[in-house]
């Protein structure tokens, strides 16, 4: 969908949970909706490509050209899902409505779910779609730096052997006002994965600012500029460098606070992906837009059935 075409509340999203009940009274509304939102430009049979099709009786797009029936659903994470679309279309609207999430207690709970691990399971696809694999680069000034996260060591010797080292390349605009954030679990502290995901998540060309260490003159070879901040002298690095550590700040809160510290290495990735979400959003006053957005980024995200999510 082009982004250029901006949503409008009331037409394209519900404004109000007056609104979203109003809207999606039935599966058979959700569905029309994930339509609308699948192929903005109109129905395209991913066989033939063809434009014809005609609706059938069970809410199925078939083909003119070559006959196969589509559900909106197909490849999708609501693919093959025995949950009513209106329970993940309210699983979705809680999770967007609140600026912080929830955990999947406060799902379980809010949705009258029998069980946490559904519930677990849930969030857990809906934060695979919340970041889009062809999002927009970086630009302009970007500071990049690591953190640690998790682990309340509990005094264990050595304690910050189970803390998690968090790269953070963050956007820094006039007056100190932060942009956009991008987040990445790293191999180890201060790696040469820092400089590969800059290159992954910055513009060719754009401002990067780092501590001084030495191989980010690497960062030059790869076509940024490349700043060294008196980072590694300076007494107080969050004072020259304070994107990163504001960023860090947040997300321990966030984590500590909806989440409980109940985030395992093994899926931190994911919840730095919502985390991301949310971060990059948290200007936007319409909260039906983050449920347009994340539903829009669910009908063009794989299906990941139970067993991958536990295998990480
Ligand atoms: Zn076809």
């Amino acid at each position: 969908m082009p982004e250029k075409l901006r949503p409008v509340g009331g037409q394209d999203y519900p404004r109000t949970f007056q609104e979203f009940r109003a809207w999606f009274p039935d599966d058979r509304s959700c569905r029309e909706y994930l339509g609308r939102l699948r192929w903005p430009d109109g129905f395209s049979c991913p066989v033939c490509g063809c434009g014809g099709f005609w609706r059938t009786g069970r809410g199925l797009w078939m083909c003119t050209e070559c006959g196969l029936k589509t559900s909106a659903t197909a490849g999708t994470i609501f693919h093959r899902s025995h949950t009513p679309l209106s329970t993940w279309f309210a699983a979705i609207w809680f999770v967007t409505s609140q600026k912080n999430g929830v955990s999947a207690q406060g799902l379980a709970d809010a949705l009258g779910f029998g069980s946490y691990e559904t519930a677990w399971a849930w969030l857990h696809k809906l934060r695979r779609a919340m970041v889009r694999p062809d999002r927009e680069l970086l630009t302009g000034t970007v500071e990049l730096d690591q953190s640690f996260l998790g682990g309340r060591s509990k005094g264990r010797p050595g304690g910050a052997s189970n803390k998690a080292p968090i790269t953070i390349a963050v956007e820094r605009h006039d007056r100190g006002r932060l942009g956009r954030v991008r987040l990445e679990l790293a191999a180890k502290s201060g790696g040469l994965d820092m400089i590969d995901f800059a290159g992954e998540v910055i513009t060719p060309g754009a401002t990067i600012c780092t501590d001084g260490a030495q191989m980010f003159t690497r960062l030059r070879d790869k076509g940024y500029d490349h700043q060294a901040t008196v980072g590694l002298q300076a007494t107080d690095l969050d004072a020259v460098m304070p994107g990163p550590h504001l960023v860090s700040s947040l997300l321990k809160r966030w984590t500590a606070g909806t989440l409980h510290y109940r985030v395992s290495t093994q899926h931190l990735p994911y919840y730095l992906d919502e985390f991301t979400f949310r971060f990059n959003r948290r200007n936007s006053k319409a909260r039906g837009l983050l449920f347009y957005r994340l539903l829009q980024q669910a009908v063009n995200t794989d299906p990941h059935p139970l067993k991958d999510l536990i295998g990480g």
